[in-house]
C-alpha cells in the first residue's frame, strides 16, 4: 500500500515539472494550437526527419514539419524527430480539450439538406476528387507563419458547432463562416498554389488553396473565381468574391482549413484580429 501510494506521487511530481523545466529538455520549437482542431507547427533545426504518431512527415530542409489534431482527439500525439546530429527526440503532445455549441439553420432549401438521387452522384463524384486533392504532399513552407483572416465581416458560425440544418441533427461544422456583403474580396491568408477552383453543388464556386506540407484553406460559396487551378499566390491577394452560391442562407464565406482529411479550426491559427461574433 505505501509502495503503490509512493509510485503515485513520483508519476504525479514527473508531469507536474514547470513549462519551463520541460521545454528546457527538448530542442523543439512548437508553434500553432496544442488543442482540439489545431494546427500545430514544429521546428526542429536543419536535416531533422520526424515522425507523428509513427508516419512519416515532410520535414523541410531547414527542419520545419506540421500536423493537425482532429476535433473530437483526446489522446496525445506522439512527434518523434531524429536530428542531424545522430541523437533523437520524442515527444507526446497533448490536445487541449474544447466544449463545442450547437447551432441550428432553418430555412435551407430542402435539396441541399436532402439532395436527389443525380445531385447526390454529383457531390459524391466532388467529394471524391476533394479527398484525392487533400491527399498531395508540396513542399513549399507557406503554412510556417499564421495566417491573415481572409475577409472583413461578422463571424457567423464557428469551429465544431452541433449543426441541426432544417430540424435535422447533422455533422459537426469543421469551418468558420464569415458574414459579409456579396462581392466582397477574399483575400489569401499566406502565400499558396490554388488546388482547386469549380463550381459545385454543396460549396458553390469552390477554391481551395496548398500551403504546403498537406495545409489546405479552402473558401466556399463564392460569387465569382479571381484565381484558377495551378496558379501561385501571395499573402493578402484577392482570390475571388464573397457569393451566397451552392447550400448557403446569405452571403458569406465558410471558410476552412485541412491537414491532408483531417478539418481543422483556422481562426485558431491565425495573427490578424477576429472578426466580431454575430
Ligand atoms: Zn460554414
Amino acid at each position: 500500500m505505501i509502495h503503490r501510494r509512493a509510485f503515485v506521487l513520483s508519476a504525479a511530481a514527473t508531469t507536474l515539472l514547470p513549462a519551463w523545466a520541460q521545454a528546457k529538455t527538448s530542442r523543439l520549437v512548437l508553434s500553432g494550437a496544442q488543442e482540439q482542431g489545431g494546427l500545430v507547427v514544429v521546428r526542429a533545426g536543419q536535416g531533422a526527419r520526424a515522425t507523428v504518431d509513427g508516419e512519416k512527415v515532410l520535414v523541410s530542409p531547414d527542419g520545419i514539419f506540421t500536423f493537425g489534431f482532429a476535433y473530437d482527439r483526446t489522446s496525445d500525439a506522439t512527434v518523434r524527430v531524429d536530428f542531424a546530429d545522430g541523437t533523437a527526440e520524442t515527444r507526446a503532445i497533448s490536445p487541449i480539450v474544447r466544449q463545442y455549441e450547437v447551432q441550428k439553420i432553418n430555412g435551407l432549401p430542402q435539396k441541399f439538406v436532402t439532395p436527389a438521387p443525380e445531385e447526390l452522384q454529383r457531390i459524391k463524384d466532388e467529394h471524391a476528387r476533394l479527398a484525392i486533392a487533400r491527399k498531395v504532399d508540396t513542399p513549399e513552407t507557406w503554412f510556417a507563419e499564421p495566417f491573415d483572416w481572409p475577409i472583413p465581416g461578422i463571424l457567423s458560425g464557428i469551429y465544431g458547432s452541433q449543426r441541426i440544418l432544417n430540424g435535422v441533427p447533422r455533422a459537426p461544422h469543421l469551418g468558420v463562416d464569415i458574414a459579409a456583403p456579396e462581392g466582397t474580396p477574399i483575400h489569401a491568408p499566406a502565400g499558396a498554389r490554388v488546388a482547386i477552383a469549380q463550381p459545385w453543388f454543396l460549396e458553390g464556386n469552390f477554391t481551395m488553396l496548398d500551403h504546403g506540407h498537406g495545409v489546405f484553406t479552402e473558401y466556399l460559396h463564392q460569387s465569382e473565381f479571381r484565381v484558377k487551378e495551378g496558379d501561385v499566390v501571395s499573402r493578402g491577394q484577392v482570390i475571388g468574391l464573397v457569393g451566397q452560391t451552392g447550400r448557403a442562407t446569405g452571403p458569406h464565406t465558410h471558410w476552412g482549413m485541412n491537414w491532408f482529411a483531417l478539418k481543422l479550426d483556422p481562426s485558431l491559427y491565425t495573427v490578424t484580429p477576429k472578426p466580431p461574433k454575430a
